[in-house]
């Protein structure tokens, strides 16, 4: 009875059982369970009285082979998993356990033999493998797997006197597009961009992404320059033909840096690092361009990284401060302020918004900074009207990240909201620049602003490109003459007749007209007699801390009593 129990245990088991004749020399197969043939693909005829090595073939590891010949012959247990093939000739992975089993005399008399199918758990292994090394969305090497390539692209370029060239590629609109149309044709747009990379690839080459936009390109032996340059040429025309993504056809363009091994670098990462920096340079040059690293440019743009990071700092501990210049109306009365950001840095004093706004706006940070301006602005204006000083009117400037974003509209709704302050007193700067790109979406948000009671003004009005004919179609209320124009009222007749210009179309379109930057009581005089409606400038008011507002309203107050 006990042994039909273990035979039946035996036929039952799902991993596959083998008995071999220790007492004939070529270990011949005596028994073999169900397992065993369904695993194999083998009848028990076809193997009966055969050694087992008819399941090796090519891909199976001799070494595997010869760890079990050799604990056979000293009569010993042995655990091994190697490579075996079915009938069909499928390979498997067999984990495979072999045990001697002896008579009262302890001679050896029989081997049973126990094996595991653990194919699945080695495809599971080696996805694990490629997803520790590759993108999930794009399936290009990550930065580990580019790393280790790189090590070893330099290594052999240096070995064998090539060049190894390295290439980072930014895309230049993706953002945007991402922000504004979606994560999901974000993503397909992605994988449009990295199939068109691959395909001009050569063998040997790798192409990595990063995350994000950036992508990096290794181009071992190479055995001039010149080959780099015809490549990112190549990349940059394959980028910017159109892209079809659903029903909409977008079109992109990328900015490349290009490092190339030599003498002076000595570490692989640096030529990543170079390849990055030049990046940075060939954007600046107006994007859609390359740019070659040299030496020259690692001092200046080691210093952007560094203000790169120093902000990321800022933003992580809201090191950042609110500052408010007040606009004056015709009669001489404080009617509202514009807050302007203000940056306090250990080491380089306050920094000003017009040197990190601009790199903000580049790496993405711009959108918590936005949104801590808001916040902040709305609040400190109710905190102002709580302390007896009545609501005044704040503009805060917006980055056009921020206004493109989808998010825009909830977010401002909630905050104003949250802080209580009524939409009505607050207004939104905008540059023309904003409006020009990307208009239709624009003027959608522009009159979900109006519609919310939110006041808009074009900033820095006479800079760009559009014309008072152009704004007439759009739902703003006010624009902000720039200061270049207003510097130059007193002294230049051409100036001063653009600006009368200005004020008085705006007003026939019933829009208000702010001069900014007025700093002598002669370009004061004149903007009045121009009939402006709001006034701006040092000469009036510097931007102040909140503190120093409350001072300055009371004074101003005092001053219009007292005449
Ligand atoms: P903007 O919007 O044209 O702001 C007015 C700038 O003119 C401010 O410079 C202000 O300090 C300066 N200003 C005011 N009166 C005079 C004057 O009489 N003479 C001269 N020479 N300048 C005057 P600031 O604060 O350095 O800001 C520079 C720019 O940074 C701003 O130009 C604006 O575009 C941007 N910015 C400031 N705060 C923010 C913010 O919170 N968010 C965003 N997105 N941009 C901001
Ligand atoms: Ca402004
Ligand atoms: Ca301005």
């Amino acid at each position: 009875t006990r042994l039909r129990i273990l035979e039946r245990g035996v036929e039952a088991s799902v991993n596959g059982v083998l008995i071999a004749d220790a007492g004939e020399p070529d270990l011949p197969i005596i028994y073999a369970n169900d397992a065993f043939q369904r695993m194999t693909g083998y009848t028990r005829e076809e193997i009966i009285g055969r050694n087992c090595r008819f399941l090796q073939g090519a891909e199976t590891d001799t070494a595997a082979v010869e760890q079990v010949r050799q604990q056979l012959a000293r009569q010993c247990e042995v655990h091994v998993t190697l490579c075996n093939y079915r009938k069909d000739g499928t390979p498997f992975w067999n984990d495979l356990y072999i045990a001697p089993v002896r008579d009262e005399e302890g001679q050896v008399t029989h081997y049973v033999g126990i094996q595991h199918d653990i194919s699945e758990h080695k495809a599971y292994e080696a996805r694990l493998a490629h997803h520790a090394s590759h993108d999930a969305l794009t399936g290009l090497a990550n930065r580990a797997l580019l790393e280790d390539r790189l090590v070893h692209d330099f290594e052999l370029a240096r070995r064998q006197g090539h060049l190894l060239a390295v290439l980072f590629v930014d895309l230049d609109e993706f953002k945007p597009i991402n922000d504004s149309l979606g994560h999901a044709i974000g993503d397909q747009l992605l994988l449009g961009v990295s199939q068109r990379l691959s395909a001009a690839m050569r063998a040997g080459d790798t192409l990595a992404r990063l995350g994000g936009d950036e992508f990096v390109v290794l181009l071992p032996d190479l055995h001039n320059e010149e080959q780099a340059l015809q490549v990112a040429e190549r990349l940059l025309a394959l980028i910017a033909r159109p892209y079809r993504v659903g029903e909409h056809e977008l079109s992109l363009s990328c900015s490349i840096g290009i490092a190339v091994s030599s003498a002076e670098v000595s570490q692989p990462n640096e030529l990543i690092q170079q390849a990055d920096m030049a990046m940075y340079r060939a954007k600046q040059q107006g994007r859609n361009a390359y740019y070659w690293f040299t030496p020259e440019i690692t001092h200046r743009l080691g210093d952007r990284v560094a203000l790169r990071n120093e902000l990321q700092e800022a933003i992580d501990v809201q090191a950042f401060e609110l500052h408010y210049q007040p606009l004056i109306d015709r009669q001489g009365r404080v009617v509202g302020v514009e807050a302007l950001l203000r940056w306090p840095n250990p080491l380089r004093g306050y920094v000003s918004p017009a040197q990190f706004i601009p790199l903000a706006e580049e790496t993405g940070q711009i959108i918590p900074i936005s949104e801590w301006v808001l916040r902040r602005a709305c609040h400190d204006l109710r905190m102002l009207d709580g302390a007896g000083q009545g609501l005044l009117n704040v503009a805060v400037n917006l980055s056009p990240l921020q206004f493109h974003r989808s998010s825009f509209l909830g977010n401002l709704r909630q905050t104003l909201a949250v802080t209580g302050l009524p939409a009505p007193k607050l207004s939104l700067e905008l540059t023309e620049g904003v409006l020009m790109n990307d208009t239709e979406s624009a003027i959608d948000t522009l009159h979900a602003l109006r519609e919310m009671g939110v006041g808009v003004a074009i900033d820095d009005f006479g800079t760009g490109f559009s014309s008072l004919s152009y704004l007439k179609n759009l739902p703003i209320d006010t624009v902000k003459i720039d200061r270049s124009f207003v510097s130059e009222v007193t002294r230049n007749a051409e100036d001063a007749a653009i600006i009368q210009g200005i004020i008085s179309m705006a007003h026939h379109l019933g829009l208000m007209v702010v001069a900014e930057g007025i700093e002598h009581e002669e370009q004061h005089r004149l903007l009045m007699a121009h009939g402006c409606d709001l006034f701006q400038g040092f000469h009036l008011a510097r931007p102040m801390p909140l503190e120093r507002l409350i001072e300055f309203l009371e004074e101003s107050r005092s001053v219009s009593l007292g005449e």
